[in-house]
């Protein structure tokens, strides 16, 4: 057994937090609420590790939940940001760093000719389905269950109902108004679709979803689902926006839609397009783009917007996945280590099903396939907090919740993998 780690820091700084934040946190999932348990204050990141307030070391497979490809301070991203600082740190004028990691976005994104830069992914969702309803003139977006483009009032809602419903807000605060023009629909259902693009195609401004989700825990969309989904916007003139937040950069250089062979008319990006800095982006279609002000009459503005520190650690970012192409190595030793939680959940003989694209991953705790919201919301969650619980205590940061994806980064080495897969032995072979 491991020695009890020590937290106390952890706990004296958290209680604080409680009593000056609502729930100590400024995002919730941080509060550990899904798993139970003390949340682990950070002092510093380095490479794929994370060490707390009272010095205890973990591997890290949150990645601050997507952007850190590179792993934690890596040095391109570093040296970028102090370059910049010499310069200053904002403008709200422009600066040939825009310019920069433009230039990267369009270049790397098949559907990407011109792109706007906001400083969050609920910002790009939020204005992306802006310019779909400006560009359109209609008014009806459709989502999918399970899937999530940030907390824009529009998009929240999620119920897993699989039934083609009218969308209810799952959020106290947000007007029933704000989501009567929201289809919800259940995720790799295209017949489900079809039939909704037969009862309100010609008021149906966009679809939005996220190609390979990533926030029901890892959940691929059919082929099948994906072509129908891309010929029922293009024959009822329907924008289709993927938002790639998560997937853009991680699943392939180019993103989901690169590896798909899919092209969107709108992409929404963030996490990783801003290096470890708040940088969102969406883009597309310079017929749709150019509707934006001040070239079009759709309004879209920010202060921070394009901000020079966080462009440079962007583009520092995708430089350095341009040029090294990672992606393959990544590919094998997220394999490896997804081989390596099976063969010691089975030895356990604890139920579960591995979904991997590339660099992310879910181990649910149902048998599977997963293949829509309902599927996921099956998996036994009470294992799954204690396999977290189990992992944290051996030295392993997970995600502290079934619903979402695991990361690994280039900076995670084959030792660490193997350390990983050892902790998780032990922590299936005392899962109650
Ligand atoms: C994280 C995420 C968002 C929201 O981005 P924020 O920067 O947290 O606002 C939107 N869409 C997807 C797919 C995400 O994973």
């Amino acid at each position: 057994m491991m020695p009890e780690r020590s937290r106390e820091g952890s706990r004296r700084i958290f209680a604080r937090a409680c009593t000056l934040m609502p729930g100590g946190v400024n995002s919730p999932a941080r509060a550990f609420g899904a798993v139970g348990g003390q949340p682990v204050v950070v002092d510093r990141g380095d490479g794929c590790y994370l060490w707390d307030v009272d010095g205890n070391r973990y591997i890290d497979y949150v990645a601050s939940w997507g952007p850190l490809i590179l792993g934690h301070r890596h040095p391109a991203v570093i040296a970028a940001i102090e370059e910049v600082l010499r310069h200053g740190t904002t403008f709200g004028a422009p600066t040939r760093w825009e310019n920069e990691l433009a230039e990267l976005v369009v270049e790397a994104v098949p559907s990407i000719e011109q792109v706007r830069f906001v400083n969050s992914g609920t910002e790009a969702s939020m204005s992306a389905i802006r310019l779909a309803r400006g560009y359109t003139g209609r008014d009806k977006i459709v989502k999918f269950a399970g899937c999530y483009h940030g907390h824009v009032d529009a998009l929240l809602v999620q119920a897993g109902s699989s039934a083609t419903t009218l969308g209810a807000p799952s959020s106290p605060g947000v007007p029933e108004g704000c989501t009567r023009d929201t289809l919800l629909l259940p995720y790799n259902d295209s017949d489900a679709l079809r039939q909704a693009f037969k009862q309100y195609g010609s008021q149906i401004a966009a679809v939005i979803l996220e190609p390979i989700a990533g926030n029901m825990g890892v959940v691929p969309a059919d082929r099948e689902f994906l072509q129908a989904v891309r010929s029922l916007t293009a024959q009822y003139g329907s924008v289709l926006i993927f938002d790639e937040v998560i997937t853009g950069f991680r699943v392939a250089y180019g993103g989901a839609q690169s590896l798909l062979g899919i092209q969107p008319d709108l992409t929404v990006l963030g996490k990783i397009v801003g290096g470890g800095l708040p940088v969102g982006a969406f883009g597309g279609r310079r017929e749709i783009m150019s509707k934006l002000l001040p070239e079009g009459k759709v309004f879209q503005a920010g202060t921070l917007s394009g901000n020079p520190l966080a462009m440079a650690a962007g583009a520092a970012t995708l430089r350095v996945l341009r040029d090294t192409n990672p992606y393959a190595a990544l590919d094998r030793k997220t394999e490896r280590l997804c081989a390596g939680l099976q063969a010691a959940a089975e030895e356990a003989g604890v139920e579960h099903v591995i979904q991997r694209v590339g660099s992310m991953f879910t181990l649910f705790f149902r048998s599977g396939p997963v293949r829509n919201y309902a599927d996921a919301l099956e998996a036994n969650t009470d294992r799954f907090a204690a396999y977290f619980r189990g992992m944290l205590e051996r030295g392993v940061y997970l995600p502290c919740s079934q619903f979402e994806a695991n990361f690994v980064s280039t900076a995670h080495e084959d030792a660490d993998i193997d350390a990983t897969i050892e902790a998780a032995r032990a922590v299936f072979a005392a899962l109650p």
